[in-house]
């Protein structure tokens, strides 16, 4: 029951914020030639091609998003990246290895090549990737190819971060340690600064999940981190057990462990990571883990929707950003200016509206938590070009938003006009 309306948060300009660089403030933003171009205070409308007005939004960094499945046909639960621009507004997309050894080619060729949003991935130690989604790829030990993975890392190393392993239970039965590895294994095979990307769930034991963590270095990344997923068993065997962080998730934390929420529709639970949270572990990123099954679930795991979830948890509206943007650039870190708007960054902005008023929101676990704030996007259009032939993810009021991407709209309108006169302006001022 709402006691009163949502109120927009009321400020009469374009709110610009990027954490990248301390920056909130009253802004207007150009872009040209797909690139920021200036950041001013007020940019005369008469330099503008055209403008678009940001009165009373929030206007950041187009989102980044470290996990997600955008491999369509080719990962069993795959969805364009260029459809969930429109209701996440994220402009840089992170495949959490819908493809393997096998098939990343067929990703390079046929998704990377041919989709606005920025891609990059995780190669999946499976050599078949999601490919066999919902059949376990790892129940069969020798779908773990070391060196074919580490291959497909090293030839692809422009796009590819490192491997994704996925070591829960339902997924590794009881091969223990051995996947995770095998994954390390082909990272440090393909060359320097590879990561691994570590997905928990329910794991066979209490004392596998410790294994587990003190086995990730420095720099791999551990997605799903608040997972209350139980395992096979029916156990908890999750980072916290019987409300306690274990003392090997704190120590990874603090020996550099990215901790990424990958919420997903399974994946997060508010009772893990409330204890988690307070006992030391705040999230490094916020990722959705958005699928062509992950997206109808209560839990609505859209980016900004999962975003205003931590801002009910107690981070600042700056700090969630930061989670979506420079913080996974970070991890990323293969193109220059991602997750910023400094000048000569990729001109992709997200523009979205922060929203004052009561709000439910619920996990993966049924739990249900209120908050008084949250993020909604700009527009609720479906996007143009659907493509059919896979499960639409649901589209609620409360979720979808507008972005705007040097990658995506206004590049490509830009593209055929006089190179002098291309100069876009995302305005603060009224029109
Ligand atoms: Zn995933």
């Amino acid at each position: 029951m709402r006691s009163q309306p949502p109120r927009r948060r009321a400020a009469p300009w374009g709110d610009v914020l990027d954490p990248s660089q301390s920056l909130r403030g009253k802004r207007d933003i150009g872009i040209r030639f797909g690139k920021i171009e200036a950041v001013d205070a007020d940019i005369p409308t008469a330099r503008a091609l055209r403008v678009l007005n940001a009165d009373g939004k929030l206007v950041t960094p187009g989102l980044v998003d470290l996990h997600v499945h955008v491999y369509p046909y080719g990962s069993a639960l795959g969805i364009p990246a260029d459809e969930v621009v429109a209701q996440q507004c994220t402009t840089t997309c992170v495949s959490a290895g819908d493809a393997g050894a096998n098939n990343f080619a067929g990703f390079r060729r046929h998704i990377v090549a041919q989709t606005r949003t920025r891609l990059y991935a995780f190669v999946h130690i499976a050599n078949i990737g999601l490919a066999g989604f919902p059949v376990a790829e790892l129940y069969n030990i020798d779908f773990a190819q070391t060196d074919a993975a580490a291959k497909a890392i090293a030839e692809n190393s422009d796009i590819v971060l490192g491997a994704k392993v996925r070591m829960s239970d339902n997924i590794i039965a009881k091969h223990g340690l051995e996947p995770l590895k095998r994954a390390i294994a082909a990272c440090e095979q393909a060359g320097d600064g590879m990561k691994v990307m570590c997905h928990i769930g329910g794991v066979e034991t209490r004392q596998l999940m410790s294994q587990i963590l003190d086995l990730l270095r420095p720099g791999d990344i551990l997605t799903h981190c608040y997972s209350g997923f139980p395992n096979l068993a029916g156990d908890f065997t999750n980072i916290v057990q019987d409300g306690k962080l274990l003392p090997a998730a704190l120590a990874a934390k603090q020996r550099g462990v990215i901790f990424d929420v990958g919420h997903g529709g399974g994946s997060f639970d508010y009772t893990v990571a409330e204890a988690a949270i307070a006992q030391g572990t705040p999230p490094d990123t916020i990722s959705s883990d958005i699928h062509a099954v992950s997206g109808n679930t209560p839990g609505m795991p859209y980016l900004t929707w999962v975003m205003s979830k931590f801002m009910g948890l107690g981070f600042t509206l700056e700090q969630v950003v930061a989670m979506a943007t420079i913080n996974p650039a970070k991890v990323i870190n293969r193109a220059p200016k991602i997750g910023t708007l400094q000048m000569g960054a990729p001109g992709d902005v997200a523009i979205m509206e922060l929203v004052e008023g009561p709000v439910s929101f619920v996990d993966t676990r049924n739990n249900k938590r209120d908050g008084k704030v949250y993020l909604l996007l700009m527009t609720r259009r479906r996007p143009r070009g659907v493509s059919d032939g896979f499960q639409r993810t649901a589209i609620t009021g409360e979720c979808p938003l507008w972005v705007i991407s040097g990658h995506s709209g206004i590049a490509i309108a830009m593209s055929a006009l006089s190179p002098s006169q291309t100069f876009v302006g995302v305005s603060g001022m009224s029109a």
